[in-house]
């Protein structure tokens, strides 16, 4: 007997709705199940929305390949459809002469990801880039952006449903199993409750990934990493912004420092900070505020007392935790786990978003994977 569906994405996050397009692209017929009420209320709508260069990530890895990949698809995606977007650069700013010496290998690695338009200033030309700003030197990286990540997710979907992909919300998929057939029996809870089968599965549902890879039973549960949950919270500017490109701090262990980003709008934010957290809690302590003074006066002294506001948070789906070396996004297809027709998609934290379209095609090869004989 035929599957009831051919496939199916587990998440309307904005990695799922790339998936989705590109699986339909393909001539898939696809079903999307998300658990929420619309797409991306995820990580996928609490981010820094930054379209990512792809400088510091290990050569060869995953996001280092996908990130700049992604970068130029988003960016064609984006003129192609009018998808609000803006190609505002960024300064990644050493506040120190030590910090100064670090800029050199910070350039050498974008370099040998293939990004090789970063170059350096002295705090000088910083200043006359960005007067407010203070610093020893900078890195200049011109092909960093922003873009309105909820339009793109409505593109992805609007993409997906043109070629005959249907969305399903309120629907959260509650357990599964592989039958002798090779085929997937789901279970779903929700509005839509429902059980069905499918020829594929797709695991896209970022922080839940490995929690839902473990209720699909008939996978080997060695493959499936323990989730580690990092929250970043964000506080907004009151007034206008001082400055008109992205400002960076040199990168710490877990993230990219509280940085500067700018909305569509104009309007200026500055997170995300790190914080190890152990469920899905989006509260913001607006204490925290007081750390982000401290960071931020570091490259802008001139921040005045009571400008910053408590904005979101979002949280990182990280898969290794506090301490440990930062792990690369995991594409798990039948290669991986021995499973045909399923992927399973870990760890897609940042550039998750800037590189969307090359984990849908990179999800899509996987799938195409031959299982292996383990
Ligand atoms: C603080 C922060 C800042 C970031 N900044 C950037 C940035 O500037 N640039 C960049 O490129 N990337 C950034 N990222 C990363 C980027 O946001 C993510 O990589 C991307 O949004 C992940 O998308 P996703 O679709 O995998 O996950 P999600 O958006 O989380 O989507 C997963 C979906 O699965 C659904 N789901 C969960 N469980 C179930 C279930 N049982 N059944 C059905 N559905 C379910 C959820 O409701 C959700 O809608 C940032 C991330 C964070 C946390």
């Amino acid at each position: 007997m035929a599957a009831d569906i051919d496939c199916v994405v587990l998440g309307a996050g904005v990695v799922g709705l790339a998936v989705a397009r590109e699986l339909s692209m393909a001539g898939r017929e696809v079903l999307v199940v998300e658990s929420a009420e619309a797409i991306g209320t995820g990580t996928s709508s609490r981010n820094s929305e930054v379209i990512h260069a792809g400088i510091y990530y290990p050569q060869g890895s995953l996001k280092a390949q996908l990130c700049v990949a992604g970068k130029h698809m988003l960016y064609d995606y984006c003129a192609e459809r009018g998808i609000p977007h803006r190609r505002l650069g960024k300064l990644i700013v050493a506040s120190t002469p030590e910090q100064s010496l670090q800029l050199g290998a910070i350039a050498q690695r974008a370099r040998l990801n293939g990004v090789d338009d970063l170059y350096e200033i002295d705090g000088a030309h910083a200043r006359e880039l960005e007067p407010a700003l203070a610093c020893d030197a900078a890195l200049v990286s011109p092909s960093t952006g922003i873009v309105d990540s909820h339009a793109l997710m409505l593109s992805l979907q609007g993409d997906a449903e043109n070629l005959g992909a249907q969305c399903v919300f309120h629907t959260p998929f509650h357990a599964g199993r592989l039958l002798d057939t090779g085929e997937f029996l789901l279970q779903f809870t929700g509005s839509d409750a429902m059980e069905l089968t499918a020829n594929c599965v797709i695991n896209a549902t970022g922080l839940s990934a490995p929690s839902v890879a473990l209720a699909l039973h008939g996978q080997p549960h060695q493959h499936i990493p323990k989730p580690y949950f990092c929250k970043g919270s964000y506080f907004t500017l009151s007034g206008r912004s001082p400055f008109s490109r992205l400002i960076y701090p040199m990168p710490d262990s877990a993230g990219l420092g509280v940085h500067l980003t700018l909305d569509l709008g104009g309007q200026a934010k500055f997170g995300p900070d790190t914080e190890w957290i152990d469920g899905e809690d989006y509260s913001l302590d607006a204490r925290r505020a007081d750390t982000f003074y401290e960071a931020v006066r570091r490259y802008w002294p001139a921040l005045p007392d009571g400008a910053l506001n408590p904005g979101y948070t979002g949280i990182r789906p990280k898969i290794a935790g506090p301490g440990m070396p930062a792990a690369d996004f995991v594409v798990a297809g039948p290669s991986t786990h021995g499973v045909s027709g399923l992927v399973n998609l870990f760890g897609i934290e940042s550039p998750g978003l800037t590189a969307c379209l090359a984990l849908a095609q990179t999800t899509r090869s996987a799938l195409m994977q031959t299982p292996h004989l383990a």
